[in-house]
């Protein structure tokens, strides 16, 4: 059997292993306890194998983990821009620095780090970036809160400082559970967003679409958070099921029904549906506004339902997406009730001044009180609310600044790319399709990009920077020309600053060295990984900005992960007390486990359930792993290894073709992103086939001194080594432990394993010889033996030839014999078995002699037994059930036990 791979061959002990390059050398693990690097010979590090019998007994993973963490380079995991290997850049998600890297971005980076790491042993060059998406409302607040202020008691310099001081200590926290976790990011690609490197390019994509058209200012309704203060994108907005009253009351003799009666001031029309013929008299009319007395138009729009209510409706500026079709639509005036703190303006006469809820109860109160309201019914409505604090929003018509959505554009980029799961585009194509409203970018709040543009106080003209001088702060600094069309020398600063999706949505471009002139080299990046739930957001955002400045779809693909409910099956959250924190699980039983749980919990883009169990059962996998490494390290190192040794016994083709089935299955899985298979088909191999059936079988020959083990331990070599880098990806510290031991330097610079071993024969052949054994085990289980009593004759009637090479034998410490001709056995009747629960009651005192006279039939008749039987002269009926003839079988005149595995006989001659 040809047998070829790279070797990497453990070294007997005694031998000093000197390595010339000073990076693999350091990585050497020290050993506490343990002679290991042995002395320094000016640059260089020697050091030995460790004897096996000096192998820790059990596997400490706190111990082992802190060590490789502390000897791993952050170097090796640099992204080189000059190499010219193929490219892997990855978009990682750059998470809001909140201080607490929560176990959903846990899973998200578990997925991350077993692709990066399986991309670079596959030759790869792999970039792993990190960033960090700061801005925005939720820093704010934070900061608001520790230091018990608001924004504006302090000047926004001074209030910016704060937040990026918060974010700086912040981020030092995240990074550490990232460096537990042993995700092995290239920090030399680490961005922060709010940075002048990084917001730089925020400003200079925002002027770059500003001067192409795709962004714009104008005054147009959009969502607003009058608790927040800022306009929110319509992604942000959150829907609840909430319940409200639905009041109907006379609005100058038509019924109309509202449900924000606080909304009358601002009503600038009746509209009823254009068929219905109770209302065509009204045609052209105008109306008179309740309570505030201002007349309004009736208009016709097929919109309207007849059968809601009355069949009129009022068109407020803006009781919701409807009301602001209708305005645009027929054109209406525009009536500002509403102001940015919530509070009614002036328009809302004595109500002005008071927030929307105090007018709403005085409103009806009047309503009351003048006799106008006629009924209140209860409706369950859905509210959209501000997804950072929950407070309904309003529609507010503002000066805001836009980016321009073409809807074919990014569907176009987004079948270009390639979907994992597949079905999650669907969910990219409803989100685009029912796009109405252009993207709102402007928020008033502070700790964000400003927006770069200047007003002509003279004129009014809009006014850049030059893209020299960015960033700017048009706050800070006035524009370095004159206004370019009337000369004016003083300007207004923008005060609105960017979305935070404004910055992130660029990170593909940031990580691919985008500066403005053309497209990088290295663009579209290869991955975006990111979750399920901000498609919509950072997925959509970021296919839109690439295709705006670069004409290109941003990656070839996309991998989504689900989100991690808590362990009663709902998404985790304060209130429910159900929150996992990562760092409990790292305490507890280490970061390899937490990767393994991260891996199994569910099939990629599925959401995880979190369950104690699995972290559990991960690690008790890491100590059979570790048992099994220790048994292949000892067997390893008795004689060396002879590389050049025939694999030819049964057991060990069949181990060989065993593995070479996982490492494929283990390969397609990783290329499709299923880690929950990849992982599965690695710790069956390890668990079942070569603890459990195969080391069982080859035991008695690696203990032998015959030769025979040769053959053993290189296939033991062969399926440790194979593991170890298999498991690289997922258990980078266990597997880097266990590959140590081999003296081969990281297993995190090893290529994956190529290695191929075609032998359908072993595969059947070997298949039926664990089956064998596991059946002779079992009988001698089931006949109260010890495991490794001797047990006397086994004979194997098997279909065709099978050289087991004595395994078989030695496994059941029994005289094997493999045969391929048919079994010839006697069945003779060796006892009867009498029911006597039948027998008693039927014969009473003539039990005996029942018994007696059914012992004396032959062997034919008591195969097929008569109806009868004569009893003291008097024939009697043989009851049903009263025995059963129990056989045993003669194999050449001797008495064996018979098992069977399928179709093939096993005999056992004791
Ligand atoms: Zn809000
Ligand atoms: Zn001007």
């Amino acid at each position: 059997m040809p047998f070829v791979r790279a070797f990497c061959m453990p070294v007997p002990p005694g031998i000093i292993l000197v390595f010339t390059n000073p990076v693999n050398a350091r990585l050497s693990p020290p050993i506490p306890g343990q002679i290991r690097s042995l002395y320094f010979i000016s640059q260089l590090i020697v050091y030995g194998m460790v004897p096996s019998d000096q192998l820790p007994k059990n596997y400490d993973f706190a111990v082992v983990e802190e060590r490789w963490r502390n000897t791993w380079r952050d170097e090796d995991y640099y992204f080189d821009r000059n190499s010219d290997r193929p490219q892997f850049v990855i978009d990682t998600p750059p998470p809001y620095p909140t201080g607490n890297f929560h176990i959903g971005n846990a899973l998200n980076w578990c997925y991350i780090d077993f692709f990066a790491r399986y991309k670079r042993m596959k030759g790869y060059n792999v970039m792993f970036p990190q960033g960090w998406d700061c801005h925005g409302l939720p820093t704010e607040v934070k900061v608001e809160e520790l230091n018990h202020i608001t924004k504006n008691d302090v000047s926004r310099e001074e209030f910016r400082r704060m937040c990026r001081e918060l974010t700086i200590k912040n981020i030092e926290q995240m990074r550490m559970t990232l460096r537990k976790m042993a995700f092995s990011i290239d920090w030399s690609n680490e961005y922060i967003t709010m940075m002048p490197a990084y917001y730089t390019k925020t400003q200079l994509s925002f002027l770059r679409m500003l001067q192409s058209g795709y962004i714009y200012q104008s005054e147009h309704p959009v969502n607003y958070c009058t608790r927040c203060e800022t306009a929110i994108a319509f992604a942000e907005v959150a829907y609840e099921d909430r319940e409200t009253q639905l009041n109907y009351f006379d609005f100058d003799g038509l019924e109309i029904a509202t449900t924000r009666p606080e909304l009358l001031a601002a009503c600038v029309a009746v509209a009823v549906h254009p068929h219905d013929e109770r209302y065509h008299a009204l045609k052209g009319r105008t109306k008179k506004v309740p309570l505030f007395g201002h007349n309004v138009p009736v208009v016709q729009d097929e919109a309207v339902d007849p059968a809601f209510g009355s069949g009129a409706v009022m068109i407020c500026t803006f009781g919701d997406k409807q009301d602001v079709h209708w305005w645009k639509q027929h054109n209406l005036a525009l009536r500002k009730a509403i102001d940015r703190q919530g509070r009614m303006t002036p328009i809302a006469g004595k109500y002005a001044g008071r927030n929307t809820t105090e007018c709403r109860i005085a409103i009806l109160a009047e309503m009351k009180a003048s006799g106008i309201l006629k009924r209140q019914e209860k409706l369950e409505q859905r509210v959209g609310t501000c997804w950072r604090c929950k407070t309904p929003i309003e529609i507010l018509s503002e000066r805001q600044w836009f980016v321009r959505i073409k809807p074919k554009e990014i569907l176009d980029a987004a079948h270009q790319i390639k979907w994992f799961p597949e079905h999650m585009l669907l969910r990219m194509e409803n989100w685009v399709e029912q796009m109405e409203w252009d993207w709102c970018i402007s928020r008033q709040r502070v700790f964000a990009t400003p927006i770069p543009v200047w007003f002509c106080k003279k004129c009014g003209e809009m006014v850049v920077p030059d893209e020299k001088d960015l960033p700017v702060d048009p706050t800070l600094v006035q524009p370095k020309h004159p206004c370019p069309k009337c000369g004016g020398n003083e300007f207004s600063a923008e005060e609105d600053v960017l979305d935070t999706w404004m910055d992130s949505s660029i990170s593909v471009l940031n990580v691919t060295g985008w500066d403005g002139n053309g497209t990088p080299k290295i663009f579209p990046a290869q991955i975006r990984p990111q979750g399920h739930d901000i498609i919509r957001t950072w997925a959509f955002y970021t296919i839109l900005r690439a295709v705006a400045l670069t004409g290109q779809k941003p990656w070839d693909e996309i991998l989504v992960n689900g989100m991690v409910l808590g362990e009663d099956g709902f998404k985790m959250s304060k209130s429910r007390g159900n929150i996992i924190v990562p760092e409990e699980i790292l305490s507890k039983y280490g970061a390899d486990a937490l990767r393994q749980w991260g891996a199994m919990g569910a099939a990629t883009g599925s959401d995880i359930m979190f369950n104690w169990n699995d972290v559990v059962s991960a690690s008790r996998f890491q100590t059979k792993m570790w048992n099994i490494a220790k048994f292949v390290l000892i067997q390893l190192e008795k004689e060396g290894l002879d590389k050049d040794a025939s694999v030819t016994a049964l057991a060990d083709r069949w181990l060989l073709v065993r593995l070479s089935d996982t490492i494929r299955t283990v390969n397609d899985a990783l290329e499709r992103y299923q880690f929950d298979m990849a992982l599965k088909a690695i710790r069956e191999f390890a668990w079942d086939v070569l603890a459990d059936n195969y080391i069982e079988l080859a035991k008695g020959r690696l203990y032998a001194h015959d030769g025979s083990r040769k053959s053993a331990c290189l296939v033991l070599h062969t399926a440790y080594d194979a593991l170890c880098r298999m498991l690289a990806p997922f258990t980078p510290y266990f597997a880097e432990e266990c590959f140590s031991y081999l003296d081969c330097g990281s297993v995190h610079k090893q290529p994956w394993v190529a290695f191929t071993y075609d032998d359908d024969a072993a595969r059947k052949e070997g298949d039926l010889l664990v089956q064998v054994v596991a059946e002779v085990r079992k009988y001698k289980h089931d006949q109260g033996l010890a495991l490794n009593a001797p047990l006397g004759k086994v004979t194997v009637y098997a279909p065709h030839t099978v050289n087991d090479e004595g395994d078989t034998g030695r496994t059941t410490n029994a005289d094997v014999h493999w045969r391929t001709d048919t079994a010839k056995l006697d069945r003779v009747v060796s006892d009867i078995e009498f029911n006597r629960a039948v027998v008693g009651p039927a014969f009473r005192k003539q039990a005996q002699a029942f018994m007696n006279a059914i012992r004396a039939l032959s062997p034919e008749k008591l195969a097929t037994p008569p109806k009868t039987i004569t009893l003291d002269g008097a024939v009697v009926e043989i009851p049903e059930n009263a025995f059963a003839p129990k056989y045993s079988y003669m194999e050449e005149g001797a008495k064996v036990d018979v098992l069977t595995v399928g179709d093939v006989i096993v005999t056992i001659a004791k």
